[in-house]
C-alpha cells in the first residue's frame, strides 16, 4: 500500500484526483419540518443528533456552514419554512412542497402568489411517485405552465424512497412511477422549463441516461444517493453518469431530512469519488447548480 502511494506521489498525477474538494456548495436538496428524536440515522444507525423541531433547524445550518453551504433549495411544511427562511436569509431558497404525507400542493392561485412576490422560488420537491402520481399527467399540467411562465426550476423525485414506504406512508406508492422515462411526454410539451431528476433517477441508470442525454435541458441531482446506498453502489452509479458525459449536469444534493448531520455525510460521499478530478467535483458541488439556477456571479 505505502509503497503504491509513494509512485503514486512521484508520478505526481492521480493523487489530484483524491484531493478534497473545499470550495462553496449548492445543495439544491434540503428539507426541514418536524424533528423525529431518536430517529436512527439510516446510514450508521445513530440517533439523530436533532431532537427537537428547533434543534432540526439550528443543525442544519450550522452542517450549512460547516460544509461551507452558500445555498440550499429548501421545502417542507409552511410553517417550518417560514420559520427556515428568516433564520436562513439568502442562504435559504424555499420550493412548493409535495411530500410523502397528506399535505397537498397548494392550489396553483396560491402558487402564483408565492412566486410573484418570490416567497417561493423553486416547485419542488415534488414527490408524485409517493402518491401513485405520473407527473406527466393532466394534474400537474397547471403546475407546470405556472413554472414555465415564471421560469422557476421544477425539482422532481425520482427512482427510491424509504424500503417498505407502500406499507407505511404510502399505500399508494408505485417503484414504476418513478422511473425518469415517465418525464418524457411532458418534457415534450414544455421544452422551456427547467427540470431535474432528484436522486438522479437511482436505480434507473439507463433511464437517467436516456432522459439527460435526450433533453439536454434536463439536470438530476445525486441526493440521498450519496450518503444512504451503499457507497461502492453510489460511486458505480455516478462513475456511470461521468463517463456517459453527463458530469456537467449533476448536481450535489444531501436531502437532509431529520439528520443534521446527513449534509456531511453526503459532501463526503461526493468527495470520496476516486475518479473525480478537482474540476469535476467543482462542477458537481458548485458550478452545475449556478448554471441551472441562473445564479448572479456574486451569488
Ligand atoms: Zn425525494
Amino acid at each position: 500500500m505505502r509503497a503504491t502511494l509513494l509512485v503514486l506521489l512521484l508520478a505526481g498525477g492521480p493523487l489530484a484526483h483524491a484531493q478534497s474538494y473545499t470550495g462553496p456548495i449548492i445543495d439544491v436538496h434540503l428539507h426541514v419540518g418536524k424533528a423525529a428524536p431518536g430517529a436512527p440515522n439510516p446510514a450508521t444507525g445513530q440517533p439523530t443528533s436533532a431532537n427537537t423541531d428547533a434543534d432540526r433547524q439550528r443543525l442544519t445550518l450550522e452542517q450549512m456552514q460547516r460544509h461551507r453551504v452558500v445555498l440550499g433549495l429548501v421545502s417542507g411544511p409552511d410553517e417550518a419554512m417560514a420559520s427556515m427562511r428568516a433564520a436562513g436569509g439568502e442562504k435559504i431558497w424555499a420550493g412548493a412542497f409535495l411530500d410523502d404525507g397528506a399535505t397537498p400542493l397548494p392550489p396553483p392561485d396560491v402558487l402564483r402568489t408565492a412566486f410573484e412576490s418570490g416567497d417561493l422560488k423553486v416547485l419542488g420537491e415534488i414527490g408524485a411517485q409517493y402518491h401513485g402520481l405520473d407527473p406527466s399527467d393532466a394534474w400537474f399540467e397547471p403546475y407546470l405552465a405556472l413554472a414555465e411562465e415564471f421560469d422557476v426550476p421544477v425539482g422532481i423525485h425520482t427512482g427510491l424512497a424509504p424500503p417498505g414506504a407502500a406499507y407505511g406512508c404510502c399505500p399508494e406508492f408505485s417503484i414504476g412511477l418513478g422511473n425518469p422515462a415517465r418525464l418524457e411526454p411532458m418534457l415534450k410539451r414544455h421544452p422551456k422549463l427547467r427540470v431535474w431528476l432528484m436522486h438522479a433517477g437511482w436505480p434507473y441508470l439507463q433511464e437517467t441516461k436516456a432522459i439527460l442525454y435526450m433533453y439536454p435541458q434536463v439536470y438530476a441531482d445525486v441526493a440521498v444517493i450519496d450518503w444512504i446506498i451503499p457507497r461502492a453502489e453510489f460511486h458505480q452509479y455516478l462513475e456511470a453518469l461521468m463517463t456517459a458525459g453527463l458530469g456537467d449536469r449533476l448536481m450535489f444534493g444531501s436531502d437532509q431530512m431529520v439528520w443534521p448531520e446527513a449534509i456531511g455525510q453526503a459532501v463526503e460521499g461526493v468527495d470520496s469519488a476516486p475518479f473525480l478530478d478537482a474540476a469535476q467535483k467543482r462542477a458537481i458541488f458548485h458550478d452545475n447548480a449556478a448554471r441551472f439556477l441562473r445564479l448572479e456571479p456574486r451569488q
